[in-house]
């Protein structure tokens, strides 16, 4: 999820690697390492920390002359930020080293099989794997080697190699992460990102999946995943090292929004075992305790809270558990009833949100059991907490959260249904259905940007010059609506509220009239009928409706002025399609608006204070 960086040339390795990695520091991470090849041994010096502590390190040891070398900047998806979990990482016999962005999916089952054969690990880390595989797959052709070990992998990988027999080269591969390759004339550079490459060429080659390159200083040769030998032809990219930063967006916002599908991929892919089932590595309730539950409380703040909306709906329907849900800052002084038979869940992207992981503090205190989602790994929360699920959405930059969002929203749907499944009441073909919907929704959730960007950037036209916007929607389109409105308000600055739909009449509709915008959100199957009724109360009153709505709706929805059309979809995952143009409708209306969009007023990223 983080950084990687390779040179091989006619210069000292060092200074070029810790350069690129300082390029890459804007991605944030918790450890720095580098390896090189010197005197027919690989060195590697690593450290938790930022990039100026590896460099401490290294200037504290022998000058190191050796002219290829690999560096890394870890974002820790797996095991704690610390010296040891750092890369590279090197196989038992200190043949290979590896430095590895992204997630190994099925390291479980190829740790066990290595540890069977007597391989020990010093890490936590799933990466770890993948030095021992080359080892044990080495067939004295490096290149033959990565391609036997890649094939054993599942999940997402970009990934440098090093062997101490060949200190002439570097092998590099990908499958789901992002690498690039670069020439000089000062030689030959290796990236997971642009923004590393650009102080030494504009041509760059991208690495198809499964692709190998096969670096040494002179040049590249690419292979195909059989072996074979392919041609290849850079790219000249006129692009600053900002927007590079950016991969060519112009904000990180949109970044996210586009990072979506592998983010959701991501997150649930690896807990989806062979056997069809799921499971979560640092699980700790025995299925007697999920029997015994008798209740969840799922307490969060901002856009983790209405994760936790959507949490709520898909839990009970599924695993007939009442669920309440909590804003952390309420829930920590209202001397919340709590006992070993409920859960309480907790939700924070930085795992440092300060109401949050009092919260947590207060359910372990009173006997709960507690599970916390979070993205960042080792953060507070994690480690205080009983049972951690962690969000594999990579870094998240932008202050407005959208694929941290999407992740949380994507364990929840993990959770339910292994809820379900313990508690018997979602098995057999059910259950199987559920699992293959869930793995679909990453291809469901590219498909539903590619189709409604642009009509979100028109759409947004509407929205430059208002003051207020309402959101409506019952059920899970009320945990959308929720989203969606904060989506808009803390980057536009528009005042929004998000109502259910059938409380409007209770008090709100009073404040619609002539030309009012309201966003209709009626994704959701079962209440559609319900929202058209208050779809057509609202515009009895004149306002001027954007409708969004699944496919299978489309004709019930004349009477709308606008509309966005999303595919059919699982309706228990409506939400997971719903929230892509509110998010680009929240997007693009502050773009249009010149807000800052990255770094709201007022706003932080990790919320550390009460
Ligand atoms: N999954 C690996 C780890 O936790 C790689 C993380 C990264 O991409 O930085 O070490």
């Amino acid at each position: 999820m983080c950084g990687i960086v390779g040179y091989i040339g006619s210069n000292r390795a060092v200074p070029y690697l810790l350069e690129g990695l300082e390029k890459l520091e804007y991605r944030g991470y918790d450890s720095a390492g580098i390896a090189t090849v010197e005197d027919g041994a690989l060195r590697i010096l690593k450290t938790k920390g930022r990039v100026s502590s590896l460099e401490a390190l290294i200037a504290s040891q022998h000058r190191s002359l050796a002219t290829l070398g690999i560096g890394h900047t870890r974002w820790a998806t797996h095991g704690k930020p610390n010296d040891v979990n750092a890369h590279p990482h090197e196989s038992a016999n200190g043949r290979f080293c590896v430095v590895h962005n992204g997630v190994i999916e099925n390291y479980l089952p190829l740790k066990a099989d290595l540890q069977a054969e007597g391989y020990v690990f010093r890490s936590e880390t799933d990466t770890e794997v993948i030095a021992h595989l080359l080892e044990k797959n080495f067939d004295g052709d490096f290149v033959s080697t990565v391609r036997k070990t890649t094939a054993m992998l599942e999940g997402a990988y970009a990934l440098c190699v090093l062997c101490r027999d060949f200190p002439d080269r570097i092998v590099c591969t990908r499958w789901g992460s992002p690498l690039v390759l670069g020439r000089c004339a000062e030689g030959s550079f290796i990236a997971s990102d642009i923004s590393a490459l650009l102080a030494h060429t504009n041509d760059i080659f991208y690495l198809d999946g499964n692709e190998i390159a096969l670096v040494t200083a002179d040049g590249i040769s690419f292979f195909d995943k059989n072996g074979a030998p392919t041609q290849k032809q850079s790219r000249r990219l006129e692009l600053n090292i900002s927007a590079a930063q950016k991969d060519g967006y112009d904000h990180f916002m949109l970044k996210e929004i586009m990072e979506q599908p592998k983010a959701v991929g991501d997150t649930i892919r690896g807990r989806i075992t062979k056997e069809g089932k799921i499971a979560f590595e640092d699980f700790h309730l025995t299925d007697e305790e999920v029997q015994r539950l008798s209740r969840i409380t799922v307490v969060a703040c901002g856009s983790a809270y209405h994760a936790g909306a959507v949490g709520k709906y898909v839990i009970e329907s599924l695993a007939r558990l009442p669920v309440e849900i909590d804003i952390a800052s309420e829930f920590r002084y209202r001397d919340p009833v709590l006992d070993d038979r409920t859960l309480v869940v907790l939700i924070s992207q930085s795992g440092e949100t300060a109401d949050t992981l009092a919260a947590l503090r207060l359910a372990n205190e009173r006997g709960a059991k507690t599970l916390c989602i979070v993205n960042v790994v080792s953060s507070s929360i994690a480690n205080e907490g009983g049972s951690v699920i962690y969000t594999h959405a990579g870094p998240e930059i932008a202050v407005a959260t959208t694929k941290a969002y999407a992740a949380q929203v994507s364990v929840l749907y993990l959770l339910a249904g292994y809820l379900a499944e313990k508690k018997g009441l979602l098995t057999g073909d059910a259950f199987a259905g559920y699992v293959r919907d869930l793995l679909a929704l990453p291809d469901l959730i590219q498909k539903t940007l590619d189709s409604c960007r642009g009509q979100m950037e028109a759409f947004s036209q509407m929205f430059i010059p208002l003051e207020h916007a309402y959101f409506i929607g019952r059920s899970l389109d009320y945990a959308c609506a929720m989203e969606a409105s904060l989506k808009l308000k803390e980057i536009s600055y528009i005042h929004s509220e998000a109502y259910a739909a059938g409380e409007l009449k209770h008090g709100t509709i009073s404040l619609i009239e002539k030309g009012t915008l309201v966003v209709a959100l009626c994704a959701c199957s079962a209440v559609f009928p319900k929202t058209l009724s208050n779809i057509k109360e609202v515009k009895a009153r004149g306002a001027r409706v954007l409708a969004v709505a699944t496919n299978a709706e489309n004709a019930a929805l004349s009477e709308v002025d606008y509309k966005v059309l999303l595919p059919d979809v699982n309706p228990l995952f409506s939400v997971s399609l719903e929230v892509l143009p509110m998010q680009l409708l929240g997007y693009y209306t502050a773009k249009n608006r010149g807000c800052d969009i990255d770094k709201p007023r007022n706003l932080a990223k990790s919320v550390t204070v009460e």
